[in-house]
């Protein structure tokens, strides 16, 4: 069954209510399993429509159509080619930026304000940038003198991987699937896609897109279904896939690492984090407030980069607690289409479950709850959605699970600290090392602040500003790799050096 297309004018929610496909070689399909599931909104838990399963016929033929499209018309189309469909791409999903937003809002429960301006734009803007980066790279080149008095020039080439499997996450669906998809495609490879079981209708309605835009048949290709023992494992597992770009948990991280071992693949790794935010006593309080606020609750705290801990100077924690306090209680919970909602649903009533299990452990630890800790009163319409309060704690102990582990809630803790050493080793205490944020009017300390802290990404006096040329990844247990920008070449193609004895 194809996807129904869904009305252009007047989307609302309900019209994006809608059945999700595999997307294979150019073609819809539920293919040949048998099996489905039903998509559930968290704003309300009633069925948007159902998934079908894939299995490992419909990840073969999915990577098999990637495989042949390497050598079809995709193959041998310039580089301008194939970064104007690319810019077709781009513009597609601005022209059905409503469908889009009403499918992922409806997938996520977050608010059509947040996904406006973040997840449909930026998932635009990714095919645009990464074609602009393609159309202007150039390559290294070195004259080698040779013995015998002349030269050899080397000249590196770079070429598409091959087929790349991308697997990615729920939080931001969109953003974080063309985040790979973008470049992969600029730099010529072909892909199969297995988005969230969580979040599948985002991922469908892009098939539409790339046909719309000329992609060529088995360019881009979609299977849906779980992980272990399903979409995820089979495709990661599949001979013929040349390499895997992943985002999500840093435990199934080890778990695609492993499969990918098998024929010796390259991974890309995005994975979990458990971000500190350093809130030094100069910083300046409002637009320190203000950006801890959005670190801490942004997409109900469900963003890789957010923050967890909260570490302030002591002279301004008592203040600097009672204003988070005051912002956290002032969110407001409600459907996505009202426009003064800031604060949706978790994603499902399984992670709501994850998230409660912190929330009772930090109660059971002693925490002092500033705010929240359990789940709010919503109106009747609303009461079976996965609706969670904003919560804040002190007073936990530095070994505590709730500071040391990735809850993916709207929550953080806080604690005082007294001199700048001290700040530096509480925020680098983890196994994890995806981002960071200080807050300071001091410059000087800024940066040498930012360049102590263990991370991949540090922001100094601002959070999630994203410059999309600049390298994106995690340390330590945070990811492997780097993509963003010519970042990003270095994953999706394959170097090879020509060397031209003179
Ligand atoms: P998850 O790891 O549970 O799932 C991610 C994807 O992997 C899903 O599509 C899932 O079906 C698939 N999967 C699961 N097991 C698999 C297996 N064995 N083989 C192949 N595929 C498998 O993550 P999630 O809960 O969807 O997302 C939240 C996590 O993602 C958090 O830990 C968050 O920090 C992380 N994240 C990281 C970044 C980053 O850039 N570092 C960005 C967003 C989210």
């Amino acid at each position: 069954m194809t996807v129904q297309a869904l009305k252009k004018a007047s989307v609302s929610f309900d019209s994006a209510r809608k059945d999700a496909a595999h997307f294979i070689d150019g073609a819809f399909t539920n293919g040949s399993t048998g099996r489905f599931w039903e998509n559930r909104t968290p704003l309300d838990n009633s069925v948007i429509g159902r998934v079908p399963e894939g299995g490992k016929a419909e990840i073969d033929a999915a990577v098999r159509a990637a495989k042949a499209a390497l050598s079809g018309p995709w193959g041998r189309m310039t580089v301008t080619e194939r970064t104007d469909i690319l810019a077709r791409v781009a513009d597609g999903i601005n022209a059905r930026l409503e469908e889009f937003l009403a499918a992922e809002c409806l997938d996520t429960g977050k608010p059509s304000s947040l996904a406006r301006h973040l997840d449909i734009p930026r998932g635009a803007a990714n095919f645009k940038m990464f074609a602009d980066t393609v159309k202007t790279v150039s390559t290294e080149t070195f004259i080698l003198p040779t013995p015998d008095g002349r030269n050899a020039i080397n000249y590196g080439l770079r070429k598409p991987k091959g087929v790349i499997a991308v697997i990615s996450p729920w939080n931001l669906p969109l953003l974080l699937m063309t985040w790979k998809v973008g470049p992969a495609l600029a730099c010529g490879n072909t892909v199969v896609v297995k988005p969230s079981e969580e979040t599948p209708l985002t991922a469908t309605l892009l098939g539409e897109v790339m046909n719309a835009a000329g992609m060529p048949k088995g360019v881009y290709n979609v299977v849906h279904g779980f992980g272990p023992n399903s979409a995820g494992e089979f495709l990661t597992q599949h001979p013929l896939v040349n390499g895997i770009t992943f985002t999500g948990e840093t435990r199934t991280g080890e778990a695609i690492m492993r499969q990918a071992a098998l024929g010796i693949r390259q991974v890309s790794f995005e994975l979990g984090g458990k971000n500190p935010a350093l809130v030094f006593a100069d910083a300046d309080l409002d637009k320190t407030i203000e950006g801890v606020m959005r670190s801490c609750f942004s997409n109900c705290g469900q963003v890789c980069l957010g923050t967890e801990r909260v570490y302030v100077e002591r002279p301004i924690f008592d203040a600097f607690v009672a204003r988070l306090k005051a912002g956290a209680e002032s969110l407001k919970l409600g459907r996505p289409e009202d426009p003064v909602t800031n604060l949706g649903p978790l994603v499902s009533k399984e992670h709501r479950e994850k998230v409660l299990s912190y929330y009772r452990k930090a109660a059971a630890e002693g925490a002092t709850v500033v705010t929240g800790g359990g789940v709010p009163t919503m109106p009747a319409d609303l009461a079976d959605g996965a609706w969670i309060e904003p919560t804040i704690w002190t007073g936990l102990p530095d070994d505590s699970p709730i500071v040391n582990e990735e809850i993916f809630g709207p929550c953080c803790h806080i604690r005082p600290f007294d001199d700048e050493e001290e700040a530096v080793r509480l925020a680098n205490s983890t196994p994890y090392g995806l981002a960071a944020s200080v807050w300071t009017e001091n410059l000087s300390r800024g940066h040498r602040v930012a360049a102590q802290m263990d991370v991949g990404i540090c922001w100094v006096n601002s959070w999630f500003l994203r410059d999309l040329r600049t390298a994106f990844g995690g340390a330590k247990q945070s990811g492997i790799g780097r993509e963003g920008g010519l970042h990003s070449l270095e994953f999706y193609t394959e170097l090879t050096n020509v060397c031209v004895k003179l």
